[in-house]
Formats: C-alpha cells, structure tokens, sequence
C-alpha cells in the first residue's frame, strides 16, 4: 500500500511513546508519504496529556516541512455507556476521533455491556474511527456492532499494533470477514509508538490479504480518498 495515510500514532505526549511529532514528519518524508494524523491518547490515559492539548491541536501548521498533518485523538471509552474522556467542545475543534476501549482506563464487563457501548459510540457523530475493536477482552456482538457501522457511516480499525505485539486478540479475522460481508469501511493503521514504526502495516495487510478484502474498502488507502469521506462528516471543518 504504497499511498497508505497512517491515521493513528502516538509521540511522546501520550506518555508512553519515544518519537516527537517532527520525527514522524521526518519518518514520514523518508517513506515518501503525505502525511499522517497524529492522534494522541485522550486525558484519562494514565501518563498522557491534558485537555489543553487537544484544545489547541489548532496551533499545528496543516502542513509541517510538506507534510499533512491531520490533528486528531485517540479518545478512551471511560464508561460502558459509551463516554469518552473528551468533552464535544473538544471533539469539535478535531479533525479526527478514534474512539478505543483500554483495560487500563476501563475494566472489561460482558458481551452485552461492550456491544451497547460500541452501538452509543457509533451513535456519537463525532466519533470517527473505531478504534482496535479486536483487543481480547472487551468481546461484543460483531455482526450487531458492524450494521451499525455500515449506518452510520463509521469506519473500524485494522490495528497493526493490536495484531503484532501479542495482545490478547479476539476474532480479528472473524471481524474482518463481517466488514467485507457488510461493507464496512476500515483503515489499516499502525498505532506507532515510535516513528520507525509510521506506515508499518504488515500484520494487518496479512491478515486482510488471506481473506481477499477488497481494497476499496480500505478508506486510507490514498489520503485524497480518506479526506473526502472526512469532509463529508465534518463540513465546519474547511480546510481538511
Ligand atoms: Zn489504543
Ligand atoms: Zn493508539
């Protein structure tokens, strides 16, 4: 995927991550892509940044020595009613929400209590991308979850990070197969926590690969193609 837009990674801001923000401009160059978002962990993270942060994400040039930068976050679902650690006020001023479970931030409950709170985040309009919904503990009805996705025009993550570094994983292939079964949008993504990482999708390239997913799904394959489906979500934004 030689165009991909990597739409989730971390700097050091999150707490727990070892590159700047101008080192994955500089990674990012070296790949010869255009950009990335830059979507940093939401407050109750332990570690990571203050509200104040993603308030002022509007200071970022949109583009850094050539490269796009898109301002974004990886808001926490803190209550299984589908809450997240970012007020809309907040959400607003963003160009892009990835919103994930955490066990960290949120202790699992059961299949019942997950998947209404995936249907509640889905609900959110300015909630974006569905973040690493595969992750071991936090098991929902897939097929419930994904219609809902296809609804309401969501797109759900394949997390590279989530598929190589030994996270308990539940049915990412079975996930996988229910977005190509309901045209679900998805974006391959790598949740880098280190700027060598940017781009670095291969488990996840894998894993669709053994199922034929069809690329046109992939909505970051190109980033003229994932900001025309951002623009549509977020007209107040003009200059995406
Ligand atoms: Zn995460
Ligand atoms: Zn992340």
């Amino acid at each position: 995927m030689t165009k991909l837009f990597d739409t989730h990674t971390h700097t050091i801001v999150s707490g727990h991550a070892f590159s700047t923000l101008e080192e994955y401009v500089a990674a990012c160059k070296r790949l010869g892509l255009e950009g990335f978002a830059t979507t940093e962990h939401g407050p109750a993270m332990i570690g990571s940044t203050d509200l104040i942060y993603f308030y002022n994400l509007v200071a970022l040039p949109r583009l850094i020595d050539g490269i796009r930068v898109l301002r974004g976050v990886e808001a926490n679902i803190i209550g299984h009613d589908g809450s997240l650690d970012l007020p809309e006020s907040a959400l607003k001023r963003l160009d892009l929400c990835i919103a994930s479970y955490h066990e960290i931030t949120l202790p699992p409950a059961g299949k019942a209590e997950h998947t209404e709170a995936w249907l509640a985040v889905i609900d959110n309009p300015l909630v974006d991308i569905l973040g690493h919904i595969g992750r071991g503990p936090f098991l929902f009805d897939v097929d419930t979850v994904l219609k809902a996705c296809k609804q309401n025009n969501k797109v759900l993550e394949i997390n590279n990070h989530t598929l190589s570094s030994g996270f308990m994983q539940h049915n990412c292939l079975e996930i996988a197969k229910a977005c190509r079964r309901h045209g679900v949008l998805v974006a391959v993504n790598s949740d880098a926590h280190f700027s060598g990482h940017l781009g670095e999708v291969s488990a996840a390239l894998k894993l669709l690969n053994e199922i034929d997913f069809p690329e046109e799904l992939i909505i970051n394959r190109d980033y003229s193609i994932f900001s025309a489906w951002l623009k549509e979500r977020k007209p107040w934004i003009s200059d995406l």
